[in-house]
């Protein structure tokens, strides 16, 4: 294999593992340069790179180079200036020699002032019943920001689109106003206003923020229990909503499901339009494989891309992921594609990503969930969101992992195990009878599968 190769392979294991944003921002301009015996030399472009890549991602990339190839033990990381900025010689190089640079989606950055990709669009945004509501909505607020739905929420479980049509909007409305767009992720946004009310420089943030023509907000749930954070939004939004500014934000959960978002905020952010992504169907997702088959200049029969449809269950992130291991897989075997070998790389793929679950992991995602502290479950609070929590942490023992009742009761801080029997009865009634109590489970599981 050649170090070409043997990196996309890396990288293809890697962009299953980490979120997009990390992904393009910090392994796009890094290469493997050399494989001597037992040590990998990757090559990266600065010095933070290599303490980031080194430090946060040198698990990743080992496990993921051993699969390949046992006997490498160690990884060396190099700085090559050159690498910084080769991307558009990258391109040329690759058009001349007439090869099909299937990775070239890597090469799309994100601007830095206003936040955006240009790699999302809405021509490549695939529209289906799952997504038909929250893509017209956000349609109409690209066509006409500040006056049709203000604020857009669009709320769906992860890997569903919601970053792609809130940048695809952004992306549409600088293209065609030249309005000054600004996307942030929450959590960068919990941060500047954190930073800024230490450092003394809320004035700078607030003029930073009042000049916006459209604000943009992935993942507004993270606000959930900081307050006052929440309360300098809750000024920022007045203050462009006042303006007719279009506000945009996108959420895990709906405007109702936030735990602790104070109600004033709640109530602004039903006052606009909320609507969200549910699963697409088998077709609608070999449909989309197709597409995105196609922008990679990779060929998928129908048979195939239904196939991979109908045996992964799961969001379009992982969709997208599968059709990279399987390119990959391509260039790397050279053998003519068909049904059975995709068979066996699906095989692989799913052996390689275990989703069990565990105490801790159960513990720690419901917990988030309703952002109340773990002792607290081992305690003997009897307020009402730690009694439920507990009750569904004890359902989730004893369903996912078949935990027995006293068992249950030790784990949680030693518990009546008649206590534990009639939480375990309760929650199972109240699935059968209980919306909420079923969709919170649900989002629930999903972040166990994600964790
Ligand atoms: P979310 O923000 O909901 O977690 P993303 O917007 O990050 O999901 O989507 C995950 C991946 O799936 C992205 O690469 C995105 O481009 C792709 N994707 C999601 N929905 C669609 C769609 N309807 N058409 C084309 N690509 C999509
Ligand atoms: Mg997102």
């Amino acid at each position: 294999m050649t170090n070409e190769n043997l990196w996309k392979a890396v990288l293809a294991q890697i962009q299953l593992d980490i979120s997009e944003a990390n992904f393009n921002t910090w392994f796009k301009h890094t290469n493997i340069s050399n494989v001597d015996k037992n040590e990998v030399t990757i090559s990266v472009p600065n010095s933070f790179v290599k303490n980031w890549l080194a430090n946060k991602y040198h698990k990743n990339i080992l496990k993921a180079i051993k699969e390949l190839n046992k006997d490498i033990k160690n990884i060396n990381y190099a700085i090559d200036s050159s690498l910084s900025n080769n991307t558009k010689e990258e391109k040329t190089k690759s058009k001349e020699e007439g090869s099909v640079n299937q990775m070239e989606f890597l090469n799309f950055t994100t601007d830095y002032e206003t936040g955006l990709n240009p790699k999302y669009t809405f021509d490549n945004f695939v529209i289906g019943p799952f997504n038909e509501l929250a893509h017209a909505a956000a349609f109409a607020v690209s066509e006409n920001p500040g006056s049709m739905y203000n604020p857009l929420f669009i709320y769906s479980k992860t890997g569903l689109g919601k970053t792609h049509l809130l940048q695809a909007v952004g992306n549409k409305i600088k293209e065609k106003n030249g309005n000054k767009v600004l996307y942030i992720q929450a959590q960068k946004f919990i941060s500047e206003i954190i930073s800024s009310i230490r450092n003394n420089k809320m004035e700078e943030f607030k003029n930073k923020y009042k000049d916006i023509d459209v604000l943009i907000i992935d993942d507004i749930q993270f606000l959930s229990g900081k307050e006052k954070t929440q309360e300098e939004f809750f000024h920022t939004f007045n203050e462009l909503y006042e303006k007719n500014k279009q506000i945009i934000l996108s959420s895990d959960r709906s405007p109702r499901s936030i735990n602790s978002l104070t109600d004033r905020l709640r109530s602004r952010f039903e006052g606009g339009m909320i609507t969200d992504i549910i699963y697409p169907d088998t077709e609608t997702r070999s449909a989309i494989l197709k597409t995105k088959a196609q922008e990679k200049n990779f060929f998928l029969s129908d048979e195939i891309c239904y196939y991979i449809a109908e045996s992964t269950k799961k969001n379009i992130r992982e969709l997208e992921g599968i059709l990279n291991k399987i390119i990959v897989h391509q260039q790397i075997n050279k053998v003519p594609l068909n049904i059975n070998n995709v068979k066996d790389i699906l095989k692989k793929i799913i052996q390689t990503s275990p989703t069990s679950y565990s105490f801790d992991k159960i513990m720690k995602c419901v917990t988030n969930f309703y952002d109340i502290n773990e002792r607290e479950i081992t305690g003997s609070s009897r307020k009402k969101e730690v009694v439920k929590s507990r009750q569904i942490i004890i359902y989730l023992l004893r369903k996912e992992l078949n935990y027995s009742y006293p068992h249950i009761a030790k784990k949680i801080g030693g518990k009546d195990h008649t206590t534990i029997i009639y939480s375990f009865n309760k929650i199972e009634k109240e699935l059968k009878n209980n919306s909420e109590v079923k969709e919170e489970l649900s989002f629930i599981k999903e972040n166990l599968v994600n964790v």
